[in-house]
């Protein structure tokens, strides 16, 4: 089990979360004076319940081989205290902090080669977090801010480190809405699968992830370019507002970021200010 990750206070502040010392224990200490209530076995692992020092309730989780592969404080029925997940060398993969039952306090995660891949800052009901995510050779490649009047989620660019903003982002695969960016990256179109516009022009009711390469080719082949310029094309990547390189990889292709100057929003009705899709076709 690793003891220090002198990398990690560094990152956390870079990202402007606040330095923290980080509760990493190690399993023989967590049960020293715990006194061991039940243990269940399933064919993946021994459970254990204990009762720790100052009283709470924890559970852990075992490997048949014997190798700890969880540790679970409790209060009172609620998740209470720091969570932690740990691979079969020992090496820990994931920690979170609850206090009766809401998550409050850090969530990291890191890559199997022990590098961080992500940590949240967060306190009560999500209400206020800072998060910031890692490649797995520990370069920074995003970082958010939420706050109670909206968020703010910066993409670094792996060329030339250029932090890209946007207000947000959708996932576009498995959702009633369709999206493209121009061809240099920086604007997006998005529209509605049940605009009669679309439903025409691809032939029948489609979710825009399922389109064929037929009927992506004839939405491409109408539409009107963005307004800063540039076709919409599905093979368009999210690319550094700087220098143009791609933002993903590490990026997955379904992310579109989104920012209200820079997206047209189309759909019917009155929660489509920038109206039907027919005014974005040729
Ligand atoms: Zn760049």
């Amino acid at each position: 089990m690793p003891t220090d990750l002198p990398t990690l206070n560094a990152k956390l502040k870079f990202v402007g979360l606040k330095p923290v010392q980080l509760v990493q224990r190690d399993p023989n200490e967590i049960f020293a004076g715990a006194v061991t209530k039940n243990i269940t076995s399933s064919e993946d692992e021994d459970l254990v319940e204990y009762f720790l020092a100052d009283g709470y309730l924890g559970s852990a989780a075992f490997r048949k081989d014997g190798t700890l592969k969880s540790v679970s404080p409790w209060c009172d029925g609620r998740p209470h205290g720091t969570w932690q997940e740990f691979n079969s060398t020992g090496q820990i993969i994931s920690q979170f902090d609850y206090i009766n039952g809401e998550k409050d306090g850090l969530i990291l995660r890191w890559h199997d080669n022990g590098e961080l891949a992500f940590a949240s800052e967060c306190n009560g009901r999500n209400e206020k977090s800072t998060t910031a995510s890692w490649c797995v050779d520990g370069v920074l490649k995003s970082w958010q801010i939420k706050e109670p009047g909206g968020e703010s989620t910066a993409f670094i660019c792996l060329a030339c480190r250029y932090a890209t903003y946007c207000e947000g982002w959708d996932h576009a695969g498995f959702s009633e809405r369709g999206f493209l960016y121009n061809d240099d990256g920086d604007f997006v179109i998005s529209w509605d699968a049940w605009d009669p516009t679309y439903v025409e022009l691809v032939g029948e009711f489609t979710f825009p992830w399922l389109l064929t390469l037929e009927q992506q080719a004839r939405i491409e082949r109408q539409l009107l370019p963005a307004p800063i310029g540039g076709n919409f094309l599905f093979r368009n990547p999210a690319r550094c507002l700087s220098c143009k390189h791609p933002l993903s990889p590490p990026l997955p292709d379904c992310i579109y970021l989104w920012d209200t100057k820079r997206m047209i929003r189309s759909g019917v009705g009155e929660k489509y200010p920038d109206g039907p899709l027919e005014n974005y076709l040729k």
